[in-house]
């Protein structure tokens, strides 16, 4: 049984970014009071930049996303923050995707709490109370604006940062910021959703509140991105979608991308999706799941070609099976005996 924290406040429709300015002037009270914005390199120069409420003591750092975050560059970054003012900033803000939404997590986790970002990998090990935080996603799927963890990878792992302290105090939800998406990018992240869903209602470790979150948002899904696309509507999507996950579990793919993740460094919708073209004897959504790529004229490239070695490919199985409980949620205490390295191996070589 889990005592399951929720986003307390958040701002949702097209505008709702407007509301930033307001809500920062009730934390600026002090005269020594800055705000950090942490904002996804892609708006570096681009008009939204000229809308938000940056005064000139506010520290503006881009996030670099060519990669996903990486703990060390978490540290350089918390490191610059503590250094910029002798005092905390009162704010820090994250706009753009999980990665930057993650990476804002743990950088007002770092500002109060001792040492480095990969002591905090793992689950509730974070002890003081972080800068009050602001989400704001900038494309939707992930969910990571409404859960308790902040994902990145260490030389050790690839594993978030879970706790209480790793919610956001409050969330903005504006499709305007969804528009300049790239297709593709956009497909893939919001595919993290629709496997969420699937993944949680699946699985044995779901509940009744979970199982609620997960079905709707599944049907939501369906529906934009079969019928109309609403951008609001995907955004209250992947955020119903996050919830469930992350208080239920993940399945099959999951594990699976993090394998193609970890050995090919590919970006996590991507290779979710990779992953779950090849799941149909699992999942019967993958047929779905194929017409909206068929829609949007997605076509998967065969990815395990010539170039990937044996070796790589035995690694990728590894990682796989090392997520003993998002397997055992998919196939139950048995897992091991149903789900063998062989298999792996097997779907691995289709994808
Ligand atoms: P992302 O943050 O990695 O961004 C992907 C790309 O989209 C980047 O190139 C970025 O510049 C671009 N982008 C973002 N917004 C844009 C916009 N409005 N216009 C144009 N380009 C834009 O993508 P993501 O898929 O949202 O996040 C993936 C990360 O989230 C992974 O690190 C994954 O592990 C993590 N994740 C976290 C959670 C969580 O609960 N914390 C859940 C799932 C995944
Ligand atoms: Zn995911």
């Amino acid at each position: 049984m889990r005592n399951s924290k929720f986003v307390q406040h958040y701002y949702l429709g097209s505008g709702a970014l407007n509301f930033l300015k307001p809500l920062l002037e009730t934390k600026r009270t002090a005269n020594e009071s800055f705000v950090v914005f942490v904002i996804d390199h892609f708006f570096n120069g681009k008009e939204v930049i000229n809308q938000l409420p940056i005064t000139r003591d506010d520290l503006v750092l881009f996030a670099d996303t060519t990669d996903e975050p990486r703990a060390e560059y978490i540290d350089d970054l918390s490191d610059k923050v503590k250094s910029y003012k002798p005092y905390l900033p009162v704010v820090v803000i994250g706009i753009g995707g999980g990665s930057t939404l993650d990476i804002a997590k743990a950088i007002s986790i770092l500002l109060t709490n001792p040492g480095l970002a990969q002591d905090y990998q793992g689950w509730d090990l974070v002890k003081h109370k972080p800068v009050y935080k602001i989400g704001i996603p900038t494309i939707a799927g992930t969910g990571a604006e409404f859960t308790r963890t902040a994902v990145m990878t260490s030389k050790v792992k690839k594993l978030g940062m879970n706790s209480d302290y790793s919610v956001f105090d409050q969330v903005f939800l504006d499709p305007d910021l969804l528009k300049t998406v790239p297709k593709e990018q956009f497909i893939y992240t919001a595919m993290d959703c629709f496997v969420h869903n699937v993944e949680s209602l699946r699985g044995s470790q779901n509940d009744a509140m979970t199982i609620a979150f997960a079905e709707k948002s599944l049907e939501m899904m369906k529906d934009i991105f079969l019928g109309e696309m609403d951008l609001e509507k995907l955004l209250v999507a992947s955020g119903m979608g996050g919830i469930a996950v992350a208080n239920s579990n993940v399945g099959i793919c999951h594990p699976l991308s993090y394998g193609l993740s970890l050995v090919l460094n590919l970006h996590h919708g991507y290779s979710i999706c990779i992953a779950f073209n090849q799941l149909e004897e699992y999942y019967p959504e993958v047929a779905e799941f194929r017409r909206i790529l068929e829609k949007y004229q997605i076509v998967l490239p065969k990815i395990i070609n010539e170039s990937v070695s044996n070796k790589d490919i035995d690694r990728m199985a590894e990682a796989t099976l090392k997520n003993e409980r998002p397997l055992e949620n998919a196939f139950g205490k048995e897992w091991r005996t149903i789900f063998t390295k062989e298999k792996v191996i097997d779907l691995i070589r289709k994808m």
